[in-house]
């Protein structure tokens, strides 16, 4: 399949040949037809699969074949909700870029910025609006913008949306947009209330999915050190002593933490800086450019911070805390080795993690590789494979020494289980290696082919639903 086979117009194709594509990514492959056909979609991927382009390619095609002069004022065409500033951002700039030679405009809008200018973008109508749920009700509030002309909807990251409190929101500025329209709704997973909200949404919708929620990226290697709490911050300036890591992105659960480590980072000569949902609009956005300009090494972030850095050659993701939702783990990890490049994602596990660990192992049906050599090796030393059958009970409360698991999980009858074949061998002579570089050199030898099944498996579907005409307005 090529870009060409969509029959986009001529200024698109430029575009995307200046952006340097070859070809279609898979979403991009199964949503852009449908979209283009004006169908509504519930699209289940990622960010880092190529989402944006294939909901905004179409978009920016439908808008240039059916253009509309004059404007009403404060109207816009297509509105695309994001939680989160970055995402909202970074999807405007796809905007612009993709449809730089199309004539189509686009604007952002996100709180925590003087909203003057937001305001004055929108005056004279504007066919693409991006915007974040909390300003967009202000501006609706402030009449600063109508959606009664709106013919596509978008929600990207849906399932983070409702994560980040915003169902009511989405409510109220859905109940703005006319009810005939196109809606898209983009999510990494499809949890029930996810389900629910599509059901209310999307008419009809053609359901595609690439990379299932418990799949992690398969060009990412993946490995666990098992550490004491005390340790971490000493562990993490030993992983980044080597120098051959150029930049990597460091994830904590809470935002004081982030500071913290990324202060510990500073004062050992790393340079570092943190991202969180504490920092000013502006203070985030400089870290992100040091960042990208490679005048900051490492960037710590918290999960919702990190949703939606699009930083390209991210070699290395290093969890410092392992997130209690293992959903959390896949996107994490899924902010490198993205367009195919390779990755690596390192998480650190203390004993009271142990428990998430084992989460993450049955969600993404995959044993992690245990690095033991290493200066700061836990107490409790290495624990036993998970067993990777899916449960569904309460998990036990913690045991003696090895926290949700080992004595239990040794007593079950152990399944055929999928694991890496690489060195790591969780439990049963590790032979791990010293720093991840080398770990990277070791293992890039390992052929796809040598993947578990489970991992082969690009699991992708596509279900579409009975035709009907396009709901989308005339
Ligand atoms: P997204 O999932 O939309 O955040 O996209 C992730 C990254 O993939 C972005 O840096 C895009 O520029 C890039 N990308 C999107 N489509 C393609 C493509 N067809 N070929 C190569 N890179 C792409």
């Amino acid at each position: 399949m090529q870009f060409s086979d969509f029959g986009l117009s001529q200024p698109l194709m430029k575009a995307i040949g200046e952006e340097g594509y070859d070809t279609p990514t898979p979403i991009q492959i199964k949503a852009i037809p449908h979209v283009l056909e004006g169908r509504d979609l519930l699209g289940c991927a990622q960010t880092g699969t190529g989402k944006t382009a294939a909901f905004a390619l179409p978009i920016l095609q439908y808008l240039s074949l059916n253009r509309k002069h004059p404007r009403a004022a404060r109207s816009v065409r297509v509105l695309v909700l994001s939680p989160t500033r970055e995402l909202a951002s970074q999807i405007a700039d796809s905007f612009t870029s993709y449809g730089r030679h199309t004539g189509i405009t686009n604007t952002v809008v996100f709180g925590g910025v003087n909203q003057s200018r937001q305001v004055g973008a929108l005056e004279r109508g504007i066919d693409v609006l991006v915007a974040t749920p909390g300003r967009l009700l202000d501006l609706l509030g402030q009449k600063a913008v109508s959606l009664a002309h709106v013919e596509v909807f978008v929600l990207d990251e849906a399932d983070r949306m409702l994560d980040m409190g915003f169902i009511h929101d989405v409510r109220k500025i859905t109940a703005e947009v006319p009810a005939k329209r196109q809606t898209l709704l983009f999510s990494a997973t499809m949890p029930d209330d996810i389900r629910t909200l599509a059901a209310k949404l999307l008419h009809e919708p053609v359901e595609v999915a690439v990379t299932p929620v418990a799949s992690t990226a398969e060009t990412v290697d993946q490995a666990i050190y098992f550490v004491e709490k005390a340790d971490k911050r000493g562990l993490l300036a030993w992983i980044l002593d080597d120098k051959r890591i150029e930049r990597a992105l460091v994830f904590t659960r809470t935002k004081h933490s982030a500071n913290r480590v990324a202060e510990h980072l500073d004062k050992r000569g790393i340079r570092a800086a943190a991202i969180h949902g504490n920092k000013s609009q502006n203070a985030r956005e400089r870290a992100l450019d040091g960042f990208k300009r490679g005048e900051v090494r490492v960037l710590v972030a918290t999960d919702i911070a990190a949703r939606g850095i699009d930083i390209d050659q991210l070699g290395l993701v290093i969890n410092y805390d392992l997130p209690n939702v293992p959903e959390a783990y896949v996107h994490r990890i899924g902010r490198t080795g993205r367009a195919g490049a390779a990755g690596q994602a390192l998480s650190f596990c203390e004993a009271e993690e142990r428990p998430y660990l084992a989460d993450i192992e049955r969600l993404i049906q995959m044993n992690l590789g245990a690095i033991t050599q290493h200066p700061f090796p836990s107490s409790l030393g290495v624990p036993p494979k998970t067993e990777l059958t899916k449960r569904h009970h309460v998990r036990a409360p913690q045991q003696g020494s090895q926290p949700g698991r080992g004595g239990s999980s040794q007593s079950r009858p152990r399944p055929a289980q999928k694991q890496r074949p690489s060195t790591d061998g969780r439990g049963a002579g590790q032979q791990g290696q010293s720093r991840p570089a080398q770990q990277h050199a070791a293992q890039s030898g390992r052929s796809a082919s040598q993947r578990p099944a489970q991992q082969q498996r690009s699991a992708t579907h596509v279900s579409v639903r009975p035709e009907r005409s396009s709901s989308r307005a005339p």
